[in-house]
């Protein structure tokens, strides 16, 4: 069995053991005892809290205050992403690869227009087609199906929207999708596998080329006012590790757990899991984006990245505030790359983080840079003991990645209380995730 598997067993029975106490049989279902659909951010908690704080659906009347079961109920709610206040209560397991019907859809019920992945393969195999982007029959095949399972699981959040998971609350497959959104909150909600059936192939001249997946299980395009509190995002069900093979390329249904790009803005992520996943968190999408300059703020703290190979985040641009959070790389990582990606103008501001890993991953490789120029790092933990993160990446850097200084130009003021590494440590292990809310 795979270390995967493995550890989300683990956070599926701990989520069960504090969630039985206190809801009695045949009773609505309640993940803490209180209700936290009108809940709003804090006014010092972050990026989020700042230029008026973040509302999210808070101020929704009793007609938008609505329980949902179902996809065509999560659908009808989300209201196409529209600006009416609402709150979305979603209870027990949605899966958004679902047809209106209520039938369940698998990657067959999408394939159109006669894709088929074995005739896609042999169309764009680099050894006869070489290293043009593919085009024709099978690739004209591939956008129509992958545009049918876009239009199921491709679900808009509109601005002064809150959605909030039940007890238990699981949303599978799909990628919510906020653009150019102001006001969401999103608490208290696992998320699942936004497996996308039809990977593209991209040749790369001269190298080789990689499979490219389409679906963020959260994505956030050109949105302000947004956070995103105790859920957990994985793979759950589909681990990309068990994807055959195909052109020297692990065939991988998934693209990033969370995405904040095109000029995103005043974000807070907090005691969130982030699990058994390859790319991460991506702050910033393009080093040409220029849009994104002053803006990409962001504040993750009291989130757990457990077995997260790479992006953790990776950021371009943005301010963000890395504190108090948790690592966790399994003993049998062997694919791991990093944590801290380091690109083009971004000042990252980390603060008493804890890293654990197995002895084959040493501190110097947790942070990667890409045309960076500084990190701020102070009160890191390794493996228990406290390291700079800094000196480490200078000291050990390839040659390829230039000195990275601790100059970020900015130092925040926006935090709740900033823990000690180790017991943000013992903290988050306990607190981050969906129904771990007190
Ligand atoms: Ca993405």
């Amino acid at each position: 069995m795979s270390h995967r598997r493995r550890s989300l067993s683990l956070v599926a029975l701990a989520g069960m053991l504090g969630l039985t106490l206190s809801t009695p049989a045949g009773a609505e279902p309640r993940d803490v005892g209180r209700d936290i659909s009108r809940d709003t951010l804090a006014a010092d908690d972050g990026w989020a809290a700042a230029d008026g704080g973040t509302t999210g659906g808070s101020t929704a009347d009793a007609a938008h205050v609505l329980t949902v079961r179902n996809r065509s109920e999560l659908v009808r709610a989300l209201d196409g992403g529209s600006d009416t206040p609402k709150i979305i209560r979603i209870a027990g397991t949605i899966d958004a690869n679902t047809g209106d019907d209520g039938e369940k859809l698998d990657c067959d019920d999408y394939a159109t227009g006669g894709y088929e992945l074995k005739k896609y393969l042999a169309a764009y195999d680099p050894r006869s087609w070489g290293s043009a982007r593919p085009s024709g029959p099978q690739e004209e095949a591939r956008q129509a199906s992958a545009a049918k399972q876009a239009e199921r699981i491709e679900l808009a959040v509109g601005s002064h929207t809150t959605i909030v998971g039940l007890k238990g609350a699981v949303l599978k497959g799909a990628s919510l999708q906020l653009r150019g959104s102001d006001h969401v909150i999103i608490r208290n909600l696992e998320l699942r596998d936004a497996y996308d059936c039809f990977p593209v192939w991209q040749p790369n001249t001269g190298g080789l080329g990689d499979w490219k997946t389409a679906y963020d299980n959260i994505w956030l395009r050109g949105s302000t006012h947004v956070w995103i509190d105790h859920v957990t995002i994985s793979d759950q069900g589909h681990p990309d590790e068990d994807e055959p093979t195909y052109f020297g390329r692990n065939h991988l249904r998934h693209d990033g757990l969370l995405d904040i790009t095109n000029a995103s803005d005043l974000v807070t992520v907090s005691w969130s899991r982030f699990a058994d996943h390859d790319k991460g968190l991506l702050i910033g999408n393009g080093d040409t984006a220029t849009g994104d300059r002053g803006r990409l703020r962001v504040t993750l703290h009291h989130n757990q990245f457990e077995n997260v190979v790479q992006r953790a985040p990776r950021v371009r641009f943005g301010q963000v505030h890395l504190y108090n959070n948790r690592y966790v790389v399994p003993a049998d990582a062997h694919d791991y790359r990093y944590a801290l990606g380091i690109s083009t103008e971004s000042a990252v501001y980390a603060e008493n983080n804890a890293f654990t890993t197995p002895g084959h991953v040493e501190a110097a490789d947790l942070v990667k840079s890409w045309n960076g120029t500084a990190l701020h790092q102070t009160g890191t933990l390794f493996n228990g003991y406290p390291v700079d993160l800094l000196a480490i990446h200078n000291a050990y850097n390839s040659g390829s990645e230039r000195d990275l200084t601790a100059d970020v130009g900015w130092t925040p003021t926006l935090h709740q209380k900033i823990d000690s590494a180790v017991r943000a440590d013992r903290e988050v292990a306990r607190g981050a995730g969906a129904g771990r809310l007190r």
